[in-house]
């Protein structure tokens, strides 16, 4: 591929840099609106923190910020224009739609297929809404453990879209579980493996879920970072390290999957809803300078090359993007 879509423009695969592939600047649940007990909103407020947010990746080397919210969570990319604007981040979003248990699924459960894939590549050619900010790949998502009929269409609508605008695919997983059926459902549609980052594969502890993942030639994201209620980093990077040590470190891309502003109360599970200022006091790692302040360490102590480390943020996730299989 040669022009990839950020929210202020385009770029080559060469520009972009270090690479968080999976940050969020804004999320909200669904029905978020309607949590009148939620924190008021305060945009100019939310672009500051964003702003703050971006100059400490900086100071860090990121250049690229890929914020896969899907249609349905909150995703505002007027505001990520404003941040990349005045942060001079680079920010990619995406189209698509999240999975059915946490989505907003009334709409899409109605449209045929082909109308859906034809959301998804206006989004990517002509731009979303009236904004003119065009959607630089398609985010597509499963639930826990099965692929239900909503989220196997979806998929089948991201797979056609995807083919027609030659864009790659960014996933969200349940608990460390589908991946293999994305990548396979993709295929019947015509995209190669090596187009989908399957994402929250390190939502699992199991080494042979994710060796599956990349003997099929898709990239792996270890995305949640700093979330150690679904699992401590330890364990992360020790599969990691496991990835590296068998010749599959050009698989991996890392990232966090922090959110910087919430819209309404998260919900990070049934019946978990959390003030949002309560997040840093029970997930303190999970901020998005954790990679580089405290899991590149850990990589170097398991015994993982310096240069696999750097490759994970650095050029595995270009490569991806650019539309290449890992080597
Ligand atoms: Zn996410």
């Amino acid at each position: 591929m040669e022009r990839i879509n950020t929210v202020t423009g385009t770029c080559t695969p060469d520009e972009l840099g270090r690479t968080l592939v999976h940050e969020h600047l804004m999320v909200g649940y669904p029905g978020w609106q309607m949590d009148a007990l939620a924190p008021g909103f305060r945009r100019d407020e939310a672009k500051a923190r964003a702003v703050e947010t971006m100059h400490r990746l900086q100071s860090h080397g990121v250049k690229t910020f890929l914020d896969p919210c899907p249609m349905d969570l909150g995703r505002d990319v007027e505001l990520m224009a404003d941040v990349a604007q005045a942060s001079g981040m680079r920010v990619i979003c995406t189209t698509g739609a999240y999975f059915e248990e946490q989505g907003q699924t009334y709409t899409f459960r109605h449209l045929p297929v082909d109308d859906i894939a034809a959301i998804y590549e206006k989004e990517i050619v002509d731009g979303i809404g009236e904004t003119g900010i065009r959607a630089g790949l398609i985010k597509i998502a499963t639930g826990a453990h099965r692929v239900s009929d909503y989220e196997r269409k979806l998929l089948q609508a991201a797979g056609r879209a995807a083919v027609r605008c030659d864009v790659p695919l960014i996933s969200h997983t349940q608990e460390g579980t589908c991946g293999p059926d994305q990548v396979e459902i993709l295929a019947a549609e015509g995209v190669p493996a090596h187009r989908l980052l399957v994402g929250h594969s390190d939502g699992i502890d199991d080494p042979a879920y994710h060796r599956e993942i990349v003997g099929k030639g898709a990239y792996i994201g270890f995305d949640r970072l700093g979330i150690e209620l679904i699992l401590p980093d330890d364990v992360r990077v020790k599969n990691i390290a496991s990835l590296v040590r068998d010749g599959h470190g050009r698989h991996v891309c890392l990232s966090h999957d922090s959110v910087c502003n919430w819209l309404g109360r998260p919900i990070l599970g049934p019946g978990v809803i959390v003030d949002p200022a309560q997040i840093a006091q029970a997930l303190p790692n999970w901020t998005p300078t954790h990679l580089f302040e405290r899991v590149f360490p850990k990589l170097r102590e398991a015994g993982v090359p310096e240069e696999a480390i750097t490759a994970m943020t650095d050029e595995n996730p270009a490569r991806w993007l650019r539309g290449a299989e890992a080597p």
